[in-house]
């Protein structure tokens, strides 16, 4: 069987999430520290207030993973301003079922394949390490372009007639397909419907040449070709790429998420919820929030990206 590139990684990410439990493989950000999920629950209760507290609003989340963000957002949103928790109405998008059962045992929501199940009305979206779960299709410059397939277990190339830009020969150029098209669904939605949308997830600022694709198992990386749906295959999100897409909505960012999170009172939360435990699990609180931000952890490779309705005021965690 030849598959591209993008397809294999579909079904091998398919295959993954129904039937592993992805956790046991990697980590990520609500996992390390409450206050993450707090954190965005309020980023989220800000943003509802600039678009003039609506009486109805969807709050979405997309790739909930364990439900362990939302639960920590509603927490925060419940405490801070019940008026939100009132008008808000919890959508989830989550295409594992082994996932969403344990979503459900822990949130009260609608879910939904895709993004664009959702039904109509201004919406807040959340997605932490979403983007990067999604496809790609990756082409190598050789005398010409050509495109990477995958036949048992290894990649092979094929020429292409798709229109790329000139580089060198052995570059490696990405395209994420499926968040092109999210970003233009939700730049055209955002703009007739209004809302706002978070991005966490890793990659560069600017579009760059490289080969991103990883594999993760059982926390090491391993060879994403060798077989469908035993290691977690991810690569890094283009952000410039996304945001240019997103035609009619307004972006900020990306930012490094350790400046982000650090803006939004990351330091000062942990801290006060720190100041009522035992020291060494205060330590740990510190050092999971640190991980979060430190620059040599998650704190810069990790960026945020809002999209939202144009005349939106700039949402928290973005201003200099
Ligand atoms: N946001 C969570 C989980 C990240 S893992 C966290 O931060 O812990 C990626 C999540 O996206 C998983 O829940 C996975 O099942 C979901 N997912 C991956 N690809 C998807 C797709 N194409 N459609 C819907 N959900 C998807």
């Amino acid at each position: 069987m030849i598959e591209r590139l993008d397809t294999f990684m579909a079904r091998a990410n398919a295959l993954y999430y129904a039937t592993r439990d992805p956790f046991a493989d990697f980590t990520t950000a609500p996992e390390i520290s409450q206050v993450f999920g707090e954190l965005l629950g309020l980023w989220a209760a800000v943003v509802w207030q600039s678009m003039g507290s609506p009486a109805h609003v969807l709050l979405v989340e997309a790739g909930p993973g364990r439900g362990t963000l939302m639960v920590d957002a509603l927490r925060a949103i419940r405490r801070m301003t019940p008026d939100f928790a009132a008008a808000l109405r919890l959508h989830l998008v989550e295409n594992s079922p082994s996932l969403r059962a344990v979503q459900a045992s822990k949130l009260d929501a609608i879910w939904h394949d895709r993004l664009e199940d959702v039904p109509d009305g201004p919406m807040i979206l959340l997605a932490n390490e979403f983007l990067d779960a999604l496809p790609i299709r990756q082409f190598v410059r050789r005398a010409k372009w050509c495109e990477r397939y995958v036949e048992a277990g290894r990649f092979i190339e094929r020429e292409t007639d798709e229109a790329l830009p000139d580089a060198p020969e052995g570059s490696v150029l990405e395209r994420c397909e499926p968040a092109l098209a999210l970003a233009r669904h939700l730049g055209q939605r955002l703009a007739t419907q209004g809302g706002a949308a978070l991005f966490l997830d890793y990659g560069p600022e600017i579009s760059a040449f490289g080969d991103s694709l990883q594999a993760l198992q059982n926390r090491e990386n391993s060879d994403p070709l060798v077989e469908a749906g035993t290691a977690d295959l991810t690569a890094h999100v283009d952000f410039q790429a996304f945001a240019e897409a997103a035609v009619g909505a307004v972006h900020h960012g990306p930012a490094p998420q350790g400046m982000f999170l650090a803006r939004l009172g990351l330091f000062q939360r942990t801290g006060v919820l720190a100041r009522t435990q035992q020291p060494e699990v205060a330590a740990r609180m510190m050092q999971s929030a640190r991980r979060l931000a430190e620059p040599d952890a998650m704190g810069r490779l990790f960026k945020a990206l809002a999209l939202c309705q144009p005349d939106l005021l700039q949402p928290p965690g973005f201003s200099e």
